[in-house]
């Protein structure tokens, strides 16, 4: 197996840090090659939300890009929003339109299906722009998650399939194993060449901000998901996607490579995991918690502005208004995403 690289950068200067992590990863010649960018546009949100990845990172990256000669296109598929009428409505409100300046494009009119009939997903649709290009960049956000623990290189990559799918496939594989293959499988598709991470201002599951002022480069998304969870402070093997990996071989925590100082998050939390690892409390406490409780959304009716963006999300269709019917939510944790006020928060409560 080969070495995978993970670049820790400061990202006070930008620029520098950007051309720091292409000369590191390569290729060295880009010119009049087509380069496609794939940040994180999980929904319209601003900068300061933490949810979607830094516009200053696109821009900085299609300069470096075109400085290079390289002909680059910027895209994403975000979830579907009530309250936007096209993904470049949401791109736009995200700052992220005006900073990939005219190399913005929608990407997800004409999907190509896939065949996998060896995969848990044997048939998916794939943005073509995706499969087209010479050179894949993806510039993930660096966030915890209710369902798969953290968001990092792997599930950015969910978002090469188009909006509407992304429910569908939610609601096909509700376990959590299941799902995590799923992810693994979408980004062995076409894995990017090059990983940024937006490490520079983050939020906690608990809505704590932190500014650790990083990105962090990589060739491996497992290799680079691995690396992100260590400086979360956690074992990285609680990712679901990072455990698959692992499994499946496709890294290897010992051959990662590490260039730049290895910081710590301290402090950052992330969602639920059951105390007493590996004892026989966990094992009792997971019985207990399949049969009697469930970590379930509730909606606070005080800070919903009624948008529906969460209703007209969710896979099961489990939402009315501000109700949750509880005998169909598989807890995927979409609305959570989705929710521009965080009026929905998690709770625990017996099913
Ligand atoms: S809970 Fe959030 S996403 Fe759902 S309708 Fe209310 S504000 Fe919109
Ligand atoms: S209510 Fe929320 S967590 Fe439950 S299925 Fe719908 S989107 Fe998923």
């Amino acid at each position: 197996m080969k070495k995978h690289s993970v670049i820790i950068r400061d990202a006070t200067d930008l620029p520098q840090a950007i051309a720091e992590i292409f000369k590191l990863l390569g290729p060295t010649d880009l010119a009049r090659r087509s380069v496609f960018v794939k940040p994180n546009i999980l929904r319209a949100a601003r900068v300061q939300e933490c949810v979607v990845t830094d516009p200053r990172l696109i821009s900085e990256t299609v300069s470096f890009l075109q400085g290079a000669g390289a002909q680059v296109m910027v895209g994403d598929n975000p979830m579907p929003d009530q309250r936007s009428s096209s993904e470049g409505e949401i791109a736009g409100y995200c700052g992220i339109v005006d900073a990939a300046g005219n190399t913005y494009r929608n990407i997800g009119r004409y999907p190509k299906k896939m065949r996998k009939p060896n995969n848990l997903l044997r048939e998916f649709y794939v943005s073509r722009e995706i499969l087209d290009c010479d050179l894949l960049v993806s510039l993930p956000k660096y966030k915890s998650h209710e369902l798969t623990t953290m968001t990092l290189a792997v599930k950015n990559h969910f978002g090469i399939i188009p909006g509407g799918f992304k429910p569908a496939i939610h609601a096909l594989f509700p376990r959590i194993d299941d799902f995590s293959r799923v992810i693994v499988e979408i980004y062995e598709t076409r894995p990017p060449d090059v990983i940024i991470v937006d490490c520079m201002e983050v939020i906690d599951a608990q809505g704590k901000r932190y500014r650790p002022g990083m990105i962090i480069g990589g060739d491996n998304g497992h290799a680079v998901d691995y690396a992100c969870a260590l400086m979360a402070g956690i074992d990285p093997l609680r990712v679901p996607t990072v455990r698959v990996a692992r499994e499946q071989g496709l890294f290897a925590p010992e051959m990662i490579e590490y260039n730049g100082a290895f910081r710590r998050i301290h402090g950052f939390s992330l969602p639920f995991v059951f105390p007493f690892r590996n004892s026989i409390v966990e094992f009792v406490s997971r019985i207990l918690y399949r049969i009697w409780m469930g970590r379930v959304p509730v909606i606070d009716a005080d800070l919903c502005s009624g948008c529906r963006s969460c209703e007209n999300v969710c896979p099961p269709r489990a939402i009315k208004g501000k109700c949750i019917d509880y005998s169909k939510c598989i807890k995927c944790y979409c609305c959570l995403e989705v929710c521009p006020r965080r009026a929905i928060r998690i709770r625990y409560k017996l099913v």
